[in-house]
C-alpha cells in the first residue's frame, strides 16, 4: 500500500498518477494507471499542475523581522547604520520567530529548502525541523566576535540532525574577515567535510576592498587564494565576477547563488548569467534576506532571475525557460546537498508542489510551467510537500496565526527606538 497517491496531475504537459511511499516517489505513471492501487491517502489533482518545488540557495531567514528598514540605502551604509545596530538586540527566541515567518512565506511560494547564514543557529534548526523543510545552516565567521553566533553548539548537534538538515561553514564576506580567518575556516571545511557558503563579488565596493586591502584585482581570485573556492562552495551574488573569475568558479566546482532582487534593490550589479552558463558555472537562485529583497517568494525571484539575465545580456534568449527551471529546482537541490531531490521521478525524494490551474495565469494557454513562474504568484500554490510530508494543504500551513503573532512581537522589540 502506498502512503499517498496523486491522481491525474498535470506534469510537464502530460497527465500522470504519482505514488509516494515514505519520503520517496514510488511510481510516476500515465493517468489512470494507478486508479486501483491501494493508498492511505489520495489527492484528486485534476485541477493541479504538479512541479518540483523551489530550493532557496542564499538567505538570512530571520531578517524577516528587519524588513522595510531604509529601503533606499546602499549596502555598506545600510548594514552599518540600519542593520547591525538592530541585530545587536537579537535573541534566540527572535531568530526562531523570524525564521518560522520566513519558512511560512517560502512555503506559500512553493519553496521547501533554504541555505541560511545567520545567528543563533540552533533556533533556526529547530524552526526548520518543526516545520518540516530542508535546510543548510551556516556556522558563521566574522572578525568581529558576536555572542549571537553559536557555532560550537550548532556543530555539537550535527550527528543528531535529520537527513533534511545539514551544516555549512559560512564566513560572511571578504570585507568582514581577515585572510587568516578565511584560510582557517577553509581548512576546517576540509577537516569537517562541510561545504562553504560566502558572499562574493556582490558590489563594486567589494572589488575595491579586494584590491586595496588584499592586493587582488578580483574578490573571487582572492577568495580562491584563501582556499574558499572548493567543490560545492556556494558563492552568493557574483555580480562583479569577470570572465576569468567565472572560469575559475566553474573549474573549482562551486555553485553561484544568484540573488537578482536584492542586487537590483541595492543597485549592487547584474550577475552575468549568460557568460557564467557559457563558462560552465552551476547557477542557482536565492532570495537573500527579507531586509534587502524584500519578499521571499521564489516565484518572483525566479522571474527576476530570468529578466535580469535577459536584460543583462541584451538578448531574450540569454536564459531559456528550461534552464531557469532546472536552476531553481534540481540544480539548487543539489547545491544544498540533496542530489536526489528537485525532480518528480520514481526513486527521487518526494518533494512537490501543486499549483491551482483554475486561476487567471493559467486560463489563456501557453506552457503552464512557464506561466507559473512568469505570470502567477503565491496565491496559486495550493499544496506543498517535502520528503513525502504535506506541509501546506489548501493554502494553509499549520499554526499560521501563531507564527504571524510571534513574528510581530519579536520584530517590534528589534525595531523599538
Ligand atoms: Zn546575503
Amino acid at each position: 500500500m502506498f502512503d499517498l497517491l496523486l491522481s491525474n496531475a498535470l506534469l510537464k504537459g502530460r497527465r500522470v498518477d504519482v505514488a509516494i511511499q515514505g519520503s520517496t516517489f514510488a511510481a510516476v505513471e500515465p493517468a489512470g494507471t494507478l486508479a486501483q492501487a491501494e493508498a492511505r491517502e489520495r489527492l484528486d489533482c485534476s485541477r493541479f499542475l504538479l512541479r518540483a518545488p523551489f530550493y532557496n540557495t542564499h538567505t538570512h531567514q530571520a531578517m524577516t523581522l528587519l524588513r522595510g528598514i531604509d529601503d533606499d540605502c546602499a549596502l555598506m551604509d545600510w548594514l552599518t547604520r540600519e542593520i547591525w545596530p538592530r541585530e545587536a538586540r537579537l535573541t534566540p527566541h527572535a531568530v526562531y520567530a523570524g525564521t518560522r515567518l520566513a519558512i511560512l512565506e517560502g512555503l506559500k511560494s512553493g519553496c521547501v529548502a533554504f541555505n541560511d547564514m545567520y545567528f543563533h543557529q540552533p533556533a533556526v534548526i529547530r524552526a526548520a525541523e518543526e516545520m518540516g523543510v530542508r535546510a543548510r545552516i551556516g556556522l558563521m565567521y566574522m572578525d568581529q566576535v558576536s555572542d549571537h553566533i553559536e557555532n560550537d553548539t550548532t556543530l555539537a548537534l550535527r550527528d543528531a540532525l535529520p537527513p533534511t538538515i545539514g551544516l555549512s561553514i559560512a564566513p560572511h564576506a571578504l570585507y568582514t574577515t581577515s585572510p587568516e580567518l578565511l584560510r582557517r575556516v577553509a581548512d576546517q571545511a576540509e577537516s569537517l567535510g562541510l561545504p562553504l557558503h560566502i558572499h562574493a563579488a556582490e558590489t563594486a565596493a567589494e572589488t575595491a576592498i579586494a584590491k586595496e586591502r588584499f592586493g587582488f584585482d578580483s574578490p573571487i581570485a582572492y577568495l580562491d587564494a584563501c582556499g574558499i573556492l572548493r567543490p560545492g562552495t556556494i558563492l552568493a551574488h557574483c555580480c562583479h565576477a569577470t570572465e576569468a573569475d567565472l572560469a575559475l568558479i566553474a573549474a573549482r566546482g562551486c555553485f553561484v547563488a544568484h540573488c537578482p532582487q536584492s542586487n537590483q534593490k541595492l543597485a549592487s550589479g547584474v550577475f552575468p548569467w549568460a557568460k557564467a552558463a557559457a563558462a560552465g558555472v552551476r547557477i542557482t537562485v536565492g532570495t537573500d534576506g527579507a531586509a534587502s529583497n524584500n519578499g521571499l517568494s521564489m516565484i518572483a525571484e525566479a522571474k527576476a532571475a530570468a529578466l535580469s539575465a535577459k536584460l543583462g545580456a541584451g538578448a531574450p534568449d540569454a536564459l531559456r525557460f528550461a534552464d531557469l527551471d532546472r536552476a531553481v529546482t534540481e540544480e539548487a537541490a543539489a547545491a544544498l546537498g540533496f542530489p536526489n531531490a528537485g525532480r518528480i521521478a520514481p526513486g527521487a525524494d518526494a518533494d512537490f508542489i501543486l499549483i491551482d490551474l483554475e486561476t487567471p495565469a493559467f486560463a489563456g494557454g501557453g506552457d503552464p510551467d512557464a506561466n507559473f513562474i512568469y505570470a502567477a504568484d503565491s496565491s496559486c500554490v495550493d499544496t506543498v510537500a517535502c520528503a513525502g510530508r504535506l506541509l501546506m494543504r489548501a493554502h494553509q500551513v499549520p499554526g499560521e496565526a501563531d507564527i504571524l503573532a510571534a513574528a510581530r512581537t519579536a520584530s517590534a522589540t528589534l525595531l523599538a527606538p
